[in-house]
């Protein structure tokens, strides 16, 4: 009998309740009314899903989309998303079946045998959707993915299309204080290993350098694609900081100004 375990990545969107006043007298379900197939996502909602619906087809799309960006095959495993009508009634169901894991608007759980998202339809149902599914696409294909870069690909996938990835909250953060300006460290975002480690600084910090790896050059694209690939042949890559520092030896004093020039393209 092979145990049963899970991984959650409760991920950064922090403003849902789990200590709600909502009394249940039986075991809170699933959603189960409304019912969807989107090439890989298996979508169940307790409000009705229309037919072309341009949140769910972007997220349709966003499989190709990574995909392609990453150097990656598709995979044909199911991703469940289960989308509750309320952030409580979300809360009401984590509470009795994830109880160990911490108060967000939406979860990805992998399992032995299934990749689930937990979301609800909410102001932010976008971005938190974008977010775990991309998790559900990645875990798809790449096994063993290390926390930070797992976190860093799911915030750059989790803005609209047509953004480039460029997560202002995120540049915003790292560029707030200039008198303590941010000190990039790769090696101490690779030895994370706990989401609990993780607070809203090592998000912005995941995503920024994600975002330097897919978009400032084609030799730090490769460098990245071909990590991804060692890691979805079932292989161990060398670590991102030792390539990064081979192919260009400022690479951290790149990475903070990388940042800085897209904090002025925002301003
Ligand atoms: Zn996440």
């Amino acid at each position: 009998m092979t145990a049963r375990h899970w991984i959650a990545i409760a991920c950064t969107a922090i403003g849902l309740s789990i200590d709600g006043c909502a009394s249940w007298h039986a075991t809170p379900a699933l959603p189960s009314r409304s019912h969807m197939v989107l090439d890989q996502l298996d979508i169940v909602s307790d409000t009705p899903l229309p037919q072309h619906h341009r949140l769910l087809e972007e997220l349709r799309a966003q499989r190709q989309m990574l995909s392609t960006k990453l150097g990656l095959p598709l995979s044909e495993e199911p991703i469940h998303v289960y989308l509750f009508a309320s952030g409580e009634k979300l809360a009401a169901y984590m509470r009795v079946h994830f109880p160990g894991l911490p108060a967000r608007r939406a979860f990805f759980v992998e399992s032995d045998t299934k990749l689930n998202v937990y979301a609800y339809w909410g102001d932010r149902v976008a971005e938190d959707l974008r977010h775990e599914v991309a998790h559900g696409y990645l875990h798809s294909v790449v096994p063993n993915l290390p926390l930070w870069l797992d976190e860093g690909l799911a915030e750059y996938f989790e803005v609209s299309r047509g953004l480039d990835g460029v997560n202002r909250p995120h540049v915003d953060q790292l560029t707030a204080d200039p008198q303590r300006p941010w000190q990039p460290d790769l090696e101490r975002l690779e030895q994370l290993r706990d989401t609990e480690e993780m607070t809203q600084a090592e998000y912005a910090q995941s995503w920024a350098w994600t975002h330097f790896m897919l978009e400032s050059s084609p030799q730090r694209l490769q460098i990245l694609q071909g990590y991804l690939q060692t890691l979805a042949r079932r292989q161990t890559p060398e670590s991102l900081s030792i390539q990064l520092r081979r192919a260009d030896a400022r690479y951290q004093q790149n990475v903070a100004q990388h940042v800085s020039v897209l904090h002025q393209s925002l301003r």
